[in-house]
């Protein structure tokens, strides 16, 4: 049984390639250095997947910022302006990801959005008029040619012309259907030229086809790929799925010129069930069983357990999708052996791949012994007091008093805000100084006193800024915190924490997701300290600052021995202590952030509620049910699309919710009109994701667009995201502007 993997994290062991490529954003090296440093990483990947013995090994999985973003450089998809952007290839690439604002002009970034139900964003295509499609890259190309230099030969990965699509933007005065003769010449051109190479396979990548599909979308599908099988020759294609099972077009599949598939048989639910009924003898099998997403190690018997009821002939093992999900290595954690046993990040995977491939062919029953030992002990001693807590929640836990309607007029009374209230959503710059002493707080290098003065000047500092500034509701900035759900885990028993298992979320920024290994209860207060603190320097209102427990469960590797909706109810109890601890001190408004809360929605629309939402909006719910009535809960979510889930987000019934908008041209405002959405909402009017000031007059016209569609008595102003990412000074001539917006637009209502 020979092994594939979809994909490799591509920022390396020690994320060389987050700082390689922030120094070339501040001009500390080259673009040859920063080529050349790109390049030793790329190798260094490769000659690991072949040390550790893994057949079909990925390239073009390698990105500088993200591989949608290449592919829709492949193919010329930019927009105008950034074509006409005088600057070089690289340049150009990093303005349509980051922004550009400079002497050579200025240009906003693609929108981004969350790839499927992970924390990675991808940058939306965009295709308007003017949208020339034509192969005018040789990233794939070259990459390819790069490994075979060095002796490797690699099967190319792309993303599909189909998911291509379907994950694009589309200007009014063009659509989806203009563009797939010229998607179907240039994809075809890509796979000429791969021939020409000598290229054995290559991967499409299709994760698209795991969302509902309607007939349209299945002939789209079948017709796009009709014509390219048809130029194949003697090139060799990986259909790659992941993220669900292709239910929906499965039977087209089969029996389209494919000479592999490749299924998740993790996230895919039906995926067994679909190749048992049926699979061409001719085809290979890339059978995903080895879970891409989480960290625990595989369960062999288990896995060879389903690998023995494919009723195929051609199985190559794989991961359930690319191993970008996971941290690099477990190597270098610290973590007790007995404790370590338990997981495997990407690196060890691979080699969890060519173990159950000689297991299977009868070679190595010793590593299979171990394994069994691992998944036969107990891990851990379940609270039983907690499991009791959990029993006897009733349907009055979940449900505040009074209702909405009469909180938000008596909230109005005792806030006495202006209209069109102005905020931010928590965090302020975690400039270098900040981390530095943390990380010197961290190693005992800094007292606990000294650490704290610092803080409390940093807190100190803002605070006084704000106010001079003139925002409404002030925050004290979380110094304090390294991250929004690591801090809390930290406070959280149950909770473990990687050293280095780093995970790109998005282009040089990645997360450490904490791992969830027992029951979640709360240790200690977590927040109070500083809260507390902060409240008391001003008379104005400082918001407390809380991460929600669907987001803490969002951003943690799960555990896969309890139903996630159970951990996420024992981490729901742990934040509702907090929370009413933090209005016991003294705090009146209180932000419980559920940044992540979309990102877990089922793939498929059927599925929403009853895998999900039905069990996800309780659990935040259960966390703010038992506060005063005039104690005010705000909430936060990233991106915005929420459209399609108004009435799910309206019940979770806070009373203000602040999300992302701007990088989304605030396209949620309709539905928010449309479904009568009852809480108060700030709409991001600026996009924090990018180092670029926005003026005066371009939020204006951001606070005139809501005002369009939103009763300004329900308005907020606030950015669309917390600042930690930014530095100080366009941090604070962004603020600046948003705040002189709202006051002039204040004056004219
Ligand atoms: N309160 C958090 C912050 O401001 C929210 C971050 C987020 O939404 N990702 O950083
Ligand atoms: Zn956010």
């Amino acid at each position: 049984m020979a092994t594939s993997v979809i994909g490799f994290p591509r920022i390396g062991e020690n994320r060389e390639l987050k700082f390689s490529t922030e120094k070339y954003f501040r001009n500390e090296i080259t673009q040859k250095e920063l080529f050349d440093q790109a390049s030793q990483l790329r190798l260094k990947h490769w000659k690991l997947l072949q040390d550790a013995g893994v057949d079909y090994i990925p390239s073009n999985d390698f990105s500088f910022y993200d591989t949608t973003l290449d592919t829709a450089l492949l193919f010329n998809i930019i927009p105008q302006e950034a074509a006409d952007l005088d600057l070089s290839p690289l340049d150009k690439y990093f303005a349509l990801a980051r922004g550009y604002q400079g002497e050579k002009g200025d240009i906003k970034a693609l929108p981004m959005k969350k790839w499927f139900n992970t924390n990675y964003h991808y940058l939306v295509p965009q295709f308007d008029k003017t949208t020339q499609i034509k192969l005018v890259g040789d990233k794939i190309f070259a990459e390819f040619e790069e490994a075979k230099a060095a002796g490797i030969n690699t099967r190319p990965v792309l993303v599909g012309p189909y998911t291509l699509l379907h994950l694009s933007e589309f200007a009014d005065d063009v659509k989806l259907e203009d563009f797939v003769p010229q998607i179907i010449a240039v994809y075809t051109e890509v796979i000429s030229k791969l021939n020409e190479l000598g290229v054995s396979w290559l991967q499409i990548d299709e994760p698209s086809l795991v969302k509902d599909m309607s007939a349209q979308d299945r002939v789209l599908f079948n017709k796009i790929y009709d014509a390219l099988l048809a130029k194949k020759a003697s090139l060799k294609v990986l259909l790659q799925t992941y993220f669900g099972d292709v239910r929906d077009n499965y039977s087209d599949l089969i029996k389209l010129d494919f000479d592999g598939l490749g299924l998740d048989f993790i996230e895919g639910r039906k995926t067994l069930e679909l190749v048992k009924s049926g699979f061409p003898d001719e085809k290979f099998l890339f059978a995903g069983l080895v879970n891409g997403k989480n960290i625990w190690r595989n369960n062999y018997q288990h896995t060879l357990k389903t690998v023995k009821q494919l009723a195929t002939k051609n199985i190559v093992l794989s991961t359930s999708c690319s191993l970008l999900h996971v941290p690099f290595s477990v190597a270098n954690e610290e973590f007790k052996p007995k404790i370590k046993a338990h997981f495997a990040f990407a690196k060890e995977k691979l080699a969890e791949l060519v173990a159950l491939s000689s297991i299977f062919e009868g070679k190595n029953d010793n590593l299979l012994a171990k394994n069994q030992k691992l998944f036969a002990g107990n891990r851990i001693n379940s609270n039983e007091a907690l499991k009791e807590k959990i029993a006897n929640l009733t349907e009055a836990s979940f449900v505040r008093t009074p209702e909405f309607s009469k909180r938000e007029a008596l909230q109005k009374e005792e806030f006495k805000l202006p209209l069109l209230p102005t905020t931010t959503i928590g965090s302020f710059p975690q400039t270098r100084e900040v981390k530095k002493m943390r990380a010197r707080f961290k190693r005992h290098e800094l007292g606990q006193e000294e650490y704290d003065a610092f803080i409390a000047k940093k807190i100190n500092d803002w605070l006084k800024w704000q106010e001079e500034i003139g925002l409404d509701v002030l925050v004290h900035g979380e110094f304090e915190r390294n991250d929004m759900v690591e801090y809390f885990g930290q406070n959280l028993s149950g909770y473990l924490f990687s050293k280095n298992g780093w995970v790109q979320s998005y282009g040089t920024r990645g997360v450490k997701p904490p791992i969830i290994w027992g029951d979640v209860t709360r240790q200690k207060p977590i927040t109070i300290k500083w809260s507390k603190y902060a409240q008391e320097q001003t008379d104005k209102i400082v918001k407390g600052m809380l991460t929600g427990p669907v987001t803490i469960l969002n951003w943690s590797f799960p555990r896969e021995d309890i139903p996630v909706s159970e951990s996420t109810l024992q981490i729901a109890l742990a934040i509702q202590e907090e929370v009413l601890d933090l209005e016991a001190n003294g705090i009146r408004i209180i932000q419980i952030d559920e940044a992540a809360l979309r990102e877990k929605l089922p793939l498929r629309k059927s599925d929403w509620y009853s895998e999900y939402l039905d069990w996800a909006i309780p659990a935040f719910r259960l966390v703010h049910s038992k506060v005063k009535p005039e104690t005010q809960i705000h909430t936060h979510m990233c991106y915005s699309e929420f459209t399609d889930i108004i009435p799910a987000i309206d019940n979770m019934d806070a009373d203000v919710i602040s999300f992302e908008a701007s990088r989304s041209n605030l396209e949620i405002l309709d539905a928010l009109q449309a479904q009568n959405f009852k809480t108060e909402v700030g709409p991001g009017v600026y996009d924090i994701h990018s180092p670029r000031v926005p003026s005066v007059n371009e939020i204006e016209n951001a606070i005139h667009k809501i005002l369009q569609k939103v009763p300004e008595h329900k308005v907020w102003i606030n950015p669309d995201c917390g600042l930690k990412t930014r530095g100080e000074r366009e941090t604070k001539a962004s603020l600046k502007n948003l705040t002189s917006a709202a006051q002039k637009i204040r004056k004219e209502l």
